[in-house]
C-alpha cells in the first residue's frame, strides 16, 4: 500500500501580528480534529518532518531583494522545505500522494520579491516545481489553484512557461483581493493557454467549482497529460470563510479532491480557523488517503443556505467556455504574432505590497525563441512606505535555455553590472542551477551559489 504523506508546520514563531487572520492557530484547530478522528494512527498515513529549504531552492525561484535572508525567516524555509520533502518521498516512491500543511502560505509571492504580499514572502509551491525539475528532471507540472483569492504570484512565476499549466479559480477579482485573475490573462506568447483564470462570482457554490472542474480543468488537465499535479490548496472558498464571500463546503472540497487526484497538496489560505479548516482539511486528507470521507460535516452545515443562484450558473457557464475557446486556440497563437513580430515581448507591470506598503513597477522583457522558453529580463524598482528606493536588474535564464539565450542573458547581466544602474544585479541560471548577487550598494560583491 502506497501512503499519503502528511507535513505539519503551525510556525508558532511567525504571525503577521497577534490578532492577524494569518496566525498559528489557523493550523491548530486542524491539528486537534485530526488527532481527535486518529488520522495520524491510520495506516494509509505516514507525517514526515519538515525542513528547512536552502537559500539555494529558493534562488532558482525567486529574485528576493536584496538577498533570501532578508526576505525570509527560519518559518519560511521551513514551510517551503516541508513542500520539499513531501516532493522527495512522492519522487522516492515512498507515498502515492502527498499533504503539505504549512504556513507561512506562498502563493501571491512573485518571481521578484521586495516583501510581503498577501501574507506571502515565498512561493512554496513554486519552489517545488522547480525544485522537482532541476532534481528529477520532471518537464510538465500543472498548478491547479482552489483558493479563493487569485493565485497571482505563482502565475507571475510561469506566465512565460509553456510546460507549467496554472490554472486558478477564485472569487472575481472586482469584488476581492489581490483584484487580478481575468480570463484574458492567458499566458505570455510563448505559453499561451498555459494559464487559465476563472473568475466566480461571490456566492458560488460547490456546484460551481465542480462545474469548472469537470468541464474545464479536467478536460485541459487530460489533454495536458502533466508529469505531477499540484494542488494550491486554499480553503477560503468555504461558506464561513471571514476574508471571502463563496458558499464551498467541505465536502465540495472533499469531493474536488478526489476527482483532481492531485499529486501533492500545499496549503494556502483559509482564515475561518475553527470552523471551516479542521473539516475541510481532514475531508482533504481522508480523500487523498481514499478513505470514506462523507462524514465530515461541518456542524452548522444547511444545505439549503448554499444555493447558488440561476444567473450565477450561467455566468459560469459562460466563463468556462470562453477558457475553452483559448485553450483550443492556444496552439494557433504563433510567437510573435501577439508581440507584433519583436524580437522580444515586454509587458509593464505595477505591484503593490498590500502588507508591507510597497508599490513597485516592473519592465518584464522576454525573448521570443523557438529553440527554448527564453530568457527574462526584469527591471524593477521598489518604493518603501518610509521612502526607501531600490532599483534592481534580474536575469533569468530557463532549464531548456539554448545556446543563444544563454550568451546574451549573460551579456545582459554583465552589462547591468557595468552599468553601475542598480542597487542589485541578479543572475538566476536554472540550466546549470548557479545563481549570482552583485552588489552595488556600500562595499561592490558578488555572492554566487
Ligand atoms: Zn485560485
Ligand atoms: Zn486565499
Ligand atoms: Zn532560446
Amino acid at each position: 500500500m502506497k501512503k499519503t504523506g502528511l507535513v505539519f508546520f503551525p510556525a508558532f514563531d511567525w504571525a503577521i501580528s497577534p490578532t492577524h487572520p494569518e496566525r498559528e492557530e489557523r493550523l491548530l484547530y486542524t491539528r486537534d480534529q485530526i488527532f481527535e478522528e486518529g488520522l495520524m494512527d491510520l495506516p494509509q498515513i505516514t507525517e514526515y518532518k519538515p525542513r528547512l529549504a536552502t537559500k539555494k531552492d529558493v534562488a532558482r525561484t525567486h529574485f528576493c531583494v536584496p538577498n533570501v535572508a532578508g526576505q525570509t525567516t527560519e518559518a519560511h524555509l521551513i514551510a517551503a522545505g516541508g513542500a520539499l520533502v513531501i516532493a522527495d518521498a512522492l519522487m522516492k516512491g515512498e507515498i502515492h500522494n502527498g499533504f503539505a500543511m504549512v504556513r507561512p502560505p506562498g502563493h501571491h509571492a512573485m518571481r521578484v520579491v521586495h516583501g510581503n504580499r498577501g501574507f506571502c514572502n515565498i512561493n512554496n509551491e513554486a519552489i517545488m516545481v522547480d525544485y522537482l525539475r532541476h532534481k528529477y528532471g520532471i518537464k510538465k507540472v500543472a498548478i491547479i489553484d482552489t483558493d479563493v483569492h487569485h493565485g497571482d504570484g505563482t502565475q507571475d512565476i510561469f506566465y512565460h512557461d509553456p510546460d507549467v499549466l496554472f490554472i486558478s479559480f477564485h472569487q472575481d477579482g472586482r469584488t476581492l483581493y489581490p483584484g487580478s485573475g481575468f480570463t484574458n490573462e492567458a499566458g505570455g506568447p510563448a505559453a499561451y493557454g498555459t494559464t487559465l483564470n476563472v473568475p466566480l462570482p461571490p456566492g458560488t457554490t460547490d456546484e460551481g467549482i465542480h462545474y469548472v472542474l469537470d468541464n474545464l480543468i479536467l478536460p485541459v488537465l487530460n489533454e495536458f497529460q502533466p508529469e505531477i499535479i499540484i494542488n494550491s490548496a486554499g480553503q477560503d472558498n468555504h461558506y464561513t470563510d471571514p476574508l471571502a464571500n463563496m458558499k464551498v463546503s467541505a465536502q465540495g472540497y472533499a469531493q474536488l479532491n478526489q476527482k483532481l487526484a492531485p499529486d501533492i497538496a500545499v496549503l494556502e489560505g483559509g482564515y475561518a480557523i475553527e470552523t471551516a479548516l479542521p473539516y475541510v482539511n481532514t475531508g482533504i486528507i481522508l480523500a487523498m488517503a481514499g478513505l470514506d470521507y462523507s462524514h465530515v460535516i461541518e456542524p452548522d452545515y444547511n444545505k439549503n443556505q448554499l444555493v447558488q443562484s440561476p444567473e450565477k450558473t450561467e455566468r459560469i457557464k459562460e466563463t468556462v467556455e470562453e477558457l475553452l475557446a483559448v485553450w483550443k486556440q492556444r496552439n494557433k497563437i504563433e510567437l510573435g504574432v501577439l508581440a507584433h513580430k519583436s524580437d522580444f515581448y515586454q509587458r509593464q507591470k505595477t505591484i503593490f505590497y498590500d502588507t508591507d506598503y510597497i508599490h513597485e513597477n516592473q519592465v518584464e522583457k522576454v525573448r521570443l525563441c523557438y529553440d527554448c522558453a527564453g530568457y527574462i529580463t526584469i527591471m524593477s524598482q521598489a518604493f518603501h512606505h518610509n521612502d526607501r528606493r531600490s532599483k534592481v536588474f534580474c536575469v533569468a535564464i530557463p532549464f531548456n535555455a539554448c545556446q543563444r539565450c544563454y550568451n546574451d542573458a549573460h551579456n545582459d547581466y554583465m552589462n547591468a553590472v557595468r552599468s553601475e544602474a542598480y542597487d542589485y544585479v541578479y543572475l538566476q541560471n536554472k540550466a546549470e542551477d548557479v545563481y549570482r548577487i552583485f552588489t552595488n550598494v556600500g562595499t561592490k560583491k558578488l555572492e554566487e551559489f
